[in-house]
């Protein structure tokens, strides 16, 4: 039996695609202990761990969790605030576990830290693409944000002297923030899907998305269906979610909106239905086009079911998720956020099957990655030394 340690920050993004391959791992006899935050407790414990909260008196870390921040001088603050916040608990508990190996979220930077600092294997967790220098130009980085990185970096590698001093060995943020390419990692895509793949070595295994079940199957409607979200971050969406009620709401379509804490309109048209979150699972099985934000979950989940998109991109890494769905012919950009804009981009997508059969061609080719049992065989390599 191995005796396996995850570590993740507080996001439901981040913290879903690793619970199949818990269970997984729980399933076969392993042991898996979860350091994570409160809120997440139920789920992680349903999926067979052993819950430990990182919270509890740390709001550091609970803070850290939601957003690695986009100056590097805060992110390091962070990344050395919330380690040594951790670092009494977490050690002491690890050293009594004596895990076999220490599986950390791509940016739950303390779990990597503290497999280094007690010479414990280390696998990272990535539910985004996998990065290196050729993937981060595809994916667009923007050349401002590489060049104000780059000013900053002496200062926050000055901010690691307290990490050094407490006896992590760190040279660099740059070491911590990104890994070798000999360093074991597993990615919840494919490598057709992957950008650059062929610049990541054999340590990288691509297990595909790694999905919660449907909970209750949703019966197709007789209208086609769109399904808008645009994911659980954002809020404050409301003149977006109303130009969709404009766009959609002449009863061509049935429509769901997952509107979160935004506010569609009060008087919604038969064809329209808002809700604050659904089983967006249950819901894609069903649905005909997906309009998304392109976070890598809900894209990933999208084309798992061979649903096409129609991509509104608000950050530069969804951004990056959505080029490589057009890319590959399964989405189209929105011109805008205009009513005019949103119905010309549905039907554009409705019409054509060319976004479907591309859509449907990724899926397969997520199913034959494997999923959380190719996850959790990698993770065994590691922890078995087989
Ligand atoms: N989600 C859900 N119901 C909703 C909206 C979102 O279950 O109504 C889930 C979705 O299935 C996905 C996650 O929340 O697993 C959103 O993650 P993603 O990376 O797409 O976007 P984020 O919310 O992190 O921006």
């Amino acid at each position: 039996m191995a005796e396996i340690a995850f570590f993740c920050i507080p996001a439901h993004g981040h913290t879903n695609p690793t619970l199949p391959v818990v269970k997984a791992l729980t399933d076969m006899g392993h042991r898996v202990t979860y350091y994570s935050f409160a809120p997440f407790r139920s789920e992680i414990e349903a999926a067979g761990a052993r819950f430990v909260d990182c919270g509890a008196g740390n709001a550091v870390a609970a803070a850290s969790g939601n957003a690695v921040a986009r100056d590097i001088t805060v992110s390091t603050r962070l990344i050395v605030d919330t380690t040594l916040a951790l670092q009494d608990m977490a050690l002491k508990s690890l050293e009594a576990l004596k895990p076999d190996v220490i599986v950390a979220d791509s940016v739950a930077f303390w779990g990597k830290l503290f497999a280094l600092r007690l010479g414990i294997p280390f696998i990272s967790s990535t539910t985004t693409f996998a990065f290196n220098q050729h993937s981060s130009k595809v994916m667009k980085q923007g050349l401002g944000d590489l060049i104000r990185m780059l000013v900053k970096m002496p200062k926050a590698n000055r901010l690691l002297r307290p990490l050094r001093d407490a006896g992590y060995p760190v040279k660099g943020v740059l070491d911590i923030v990104q890994n070798d390419d000999n360093t074991p990692t597993v990615v919840y895509t494919s490598r057709a899907f992957q950008p650059c793949a062929d610049t990541f070595s054999d340590k990288y295994r691509f297990v595909g998305p790694c999905l919660r079940p449907v909970a209750e199957p949703m019966q197709k409607p007789a209208r086609a269906l769109v399904y808008v979200s645009m994911g659980t971050v954002l809020d404050g969406e409301d003149d977006f979610y109303k130009n969709c009620v404009q766009a959609l709401g002449d009863g061509r379509y049935e429509v769901i909106l997952s509107v979160g804490e935004s506010r569609p309109p009060s008087d919604l048209p038969e064809n329209v239905h808002a809700h604050r979150r659904v089983d967006q699972l249950a819901v894609l099985q069903a649905a005909d086009v997906f309009v998304t934000h392109c976070g890598m979950n809900s894209v990933s989940e999208a084309l798992y079911f061979g649903v096409p998109l129609v991509t509104r991109p608000l950050t530069p890494e969804e951004g990056g998720v959505a080029n490589r769905a057009e890319e590959l012919g399964a989405g189209l950009r929105l011109a805008s956020a205009d009513p005019a804009a949103i119905r010309a981009a549905v039907d554009a997508v409705m019409a054509d099957p060319k976004y479907r059969d591309a859509a449907g061609r990724i899926g397969q080719g997520f199913h034959a990655c494997g999923g959380p049992q190719a996850a959790a065989e990698a993770i065994l390599e590691i922890a078995t030394g087989a």
